[in-house]
């Protein structure tokens, strides 16, 4: 299916695409990498007017390291992320989710300021930045503000972005030392989108117990959600493989899980406790080389 009629605008600085946004209003969408948003224009559920396509605008993509943080642009695409020598090597996690994501060509247009906008409850992004406790920054007609990703995702398919905002990075705090994380998805056979996925940062004290830990699950709840009872259950504990069973299996206590095509609620409550378990062990396993 063909999508409606929608006049196309390339704006090549952000005042530029900020003055779109503020001419056209709610007739008006961004286009990032397109990977989301012309599937639903295709089937007609989305008839924007005018699209902003942010592609040429300048200074959006790319990684770098600025106070104590990595600063990745918007429209940086999930294969630039997967291969990033600065994300492989500062944070694993993020790179072994990146590689994860779709098939080539989702990796290759897709980006991760349109995965956190679009904020699929099944997106691996979410997961991963929430455990990361990293932010975005925001562009709007009143400026610029901050926003954790926590804060951003309020439900599925919905952020807090106000009318005429738009992302442009995405700032993940550099993690201290004996400080890492993991990322395990069952990847839905068809879409790759997450049945479940579990993104855990493990920081560990002098004596190999678990100083804290930031667990966020994606896939199972009609958005990204913390483990905090898996969280509060590691913090203080010896980073051994009992405690880390025991905390795992609370991983679905307070979630509303739906049984759907993929499982029964049931299943997908092992589900979450099992990829808890592998994450976290691979995360401690990780904090301990750093
Ligand atoms: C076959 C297929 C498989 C996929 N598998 C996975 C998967 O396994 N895991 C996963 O996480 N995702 C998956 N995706 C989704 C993919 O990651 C998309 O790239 C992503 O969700 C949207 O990013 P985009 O850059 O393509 O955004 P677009 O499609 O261009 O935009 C998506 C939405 O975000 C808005 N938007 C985009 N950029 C911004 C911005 N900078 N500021 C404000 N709003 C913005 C747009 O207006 C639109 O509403 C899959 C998609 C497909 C088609």
């Amino acid at each position: 299916m063909y999508s409606a009629p929608f006049e196309y605008h390339a704006p090549a600085t952000l005042s530029e695409a900020l003055a779109l946004l503020g001419r056209y209003g709610d007739e008006a969408k961004v286009l990032a990498g397109s990977q989301s948003l012309v599937p639903l224009m295709k089937l007609r559920l989305a008839q924007p007017a005018h699209l902003v396509d942010l592609r040429k605008v300048e200074g959006l993509t790319g990684v770098r390291e600025a106070q104590g943080a990595l600063l990745i642009g918007a429209l940086t695409t999930h294969a630039a992320l997967a291969s990033s020598e600065v994300i492989r090597q500062k944070l694993p996690m993020a790179a072994e989710a990146a590689g994860q994501i779709g098939d080539a060509q989702v990796r290759n247009l897709g980006t991760i300021g349109g995965s956190l906008a679009h904020a699929d409850p099944s997106a691996d992004w979410p997961a991963v930045l929430v455990a990361l406790d990293a932010s975005v920054v925001v562009a709007g007609p009143r400026g610029e503000r901050t926003i954790k990703v926590e804060d951003l995702i309020v439900g599925p398919l919905s952020t807090s972005l106000e009318p005429g905002e738009l992302l442009t990075q995405v700032r993940v705090p550099l993690p201290p030392a004996r400080t890492a994380g993991a990322y395990e998805k069952l990847p839905n056979p068809a879409s790759r989108f997450a049945v479940v996925g579990v993104a855990a940062e493990v920081s560990l004290d002098s004596g190999n117990a678990v100083q804290w830990a930031r667990v966020a699950l994606t896939g199972l709840a009609s958005k990204v959600t913390r483990a905090a009872k898996v969280e509060q259950a590691l913090q203080g504990k010896a980073a051994d493989a009992s405690t880390v069973k025991a905390a795992s299996a609370r991983a679905a206590e307070g979630l509303e899980l739906r049984a759907d095509l993929t499982g029964s609620a049931a299943y997908k409550a092992q589900l979450a406790a099992v990829y808890t378990e592998r994450a976290v062990l691979r995360a401690i396993s990780r904090a301990r080389e750093r």
